[in-house]
């Protein structure tokens, strides 16, 4: 590599991607992960956790995009969202562009994540202070245990399965999430690289059919991911919100989105034989 600072992350399987780094704005270790925010030439503002790569200035916008408008344009009336782990603030972002959302309860474990994305990162971070949104800073596994509110649309946008974030890839917290979901409910979680992590892919999808009769999968290309092409688990009781698209709700909201439309709406749970092989445990 040429001179100066980069940072690179360690994709596993013989694989790294390396950024080059114009100044780090933060490092430090809270009392859950190693925390870092970088400013890099070509991909912005970069949060890092653990020295993997969570979120850039550059693409998040197709993550976060993909994980909220999908659900919740497949649901008939969402109100009452709960979003596990999202601490960069780009999921709530996303969701707040939909008025008929009310309450949008954030479960994050890291408080530091939130503050220094306030700071660090307005572009994503910008409506964690809507009177709409309630920060939990705790453990996503005890409140899904514990809580007695119950929801239309639960996001699981949680780092990797390593660290915190084991405990959100678990037949039993799938479990608890499905206990608090509403009649017509949908849970759409984060679920992997398809190419970089398969083994992963395939537990998520095998656990979270233990749980739910109808899981299906989707997905979109993130450049700063491991392999690219990212894996979203899609999950309800009943089949109608997997053939539901709200097009008359698309239509007057008129969103200024970047990644999400009517057809990518569509396009995006087309998947490839070996990631519908991987999602439906046969590969
Ligand atoms: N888009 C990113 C990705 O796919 O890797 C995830 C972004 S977001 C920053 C992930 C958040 O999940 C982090 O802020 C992390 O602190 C939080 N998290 C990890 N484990 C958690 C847990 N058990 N309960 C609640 N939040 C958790």
């Amino acid at each position: 590599m040429a001179g100066g600072t980069w940072f690179t992350e360690d994709q596993r399987e013989g694989l790294e991607l390396s950024f080059k780094v114009k100044e780090t704005l933060v490092s430090k270790h809270t009392p859950y992960q190693k925390l870092d925010i970088y400013d890099t030439y070509k991909y912005g503002i970069l949060l890092t956790l653990d020295d993997l790569v969570m979120t850039t200035e550059k693409d998040e916008f197709v993550y976060h995009e993909l994980i909220a408008h999908v659900p919740l344009f497949s649901h008939q009336h969402p109100q009452e969202v709960l979003i596990i782990g999202g601490g960069d603030g780009g999921t709530a972002r996303e969701i707040v562009k939909h008025p008929c959302i009310t309450r949008i309860d954030m479960v994050e474990i890291d408080e530091q994540v939130v503050v220094m994305s306030k700071q660090y990162m307005p572009f994503l971070a910008k409506d964690l202070t809507n009177p709409k949104v309630h920060l939990y800073f705790q453990d996503g596994v005890e409140f899904v245990k514990n809580t007695i509110s119950t929801y239309d649309v639960i996001i699981i946008d949680s780092t990797d399965p390593i660290g915190p974030g084991e405990g959100l890839l678990n037949t039993e917290f799938y479990r608890n999430c499905a206990n608090i979901l509403k009649a017509g409910g949908i849970l759409v979680s984060q679920a992997e690289s398809l190419y970089n992590n398969p083994d992963c892919v395939k537990q998520v999808f095998s656990k979270l059919r233990n749980v739910f009769p109808v899981v299906s999968a989707y997905a979109g290309t993130i450049p700063t991911y491991p392999a690219g092409l990212w894996c979203f688990a899609f999950c309800c009781n009943t089949p109608e919100p997997l053939n539901f698209f709200d097009e008359a709700r698309f239509d007057r909201l008129q969103l200024a989105l970047r990644y999400y439309n009517k057809g990518i709406h569509k396009a995006c749970f087309a998947l490839p034989e070996f990631a519908k092989r991987l999602c439906q445990g046969e590969g």
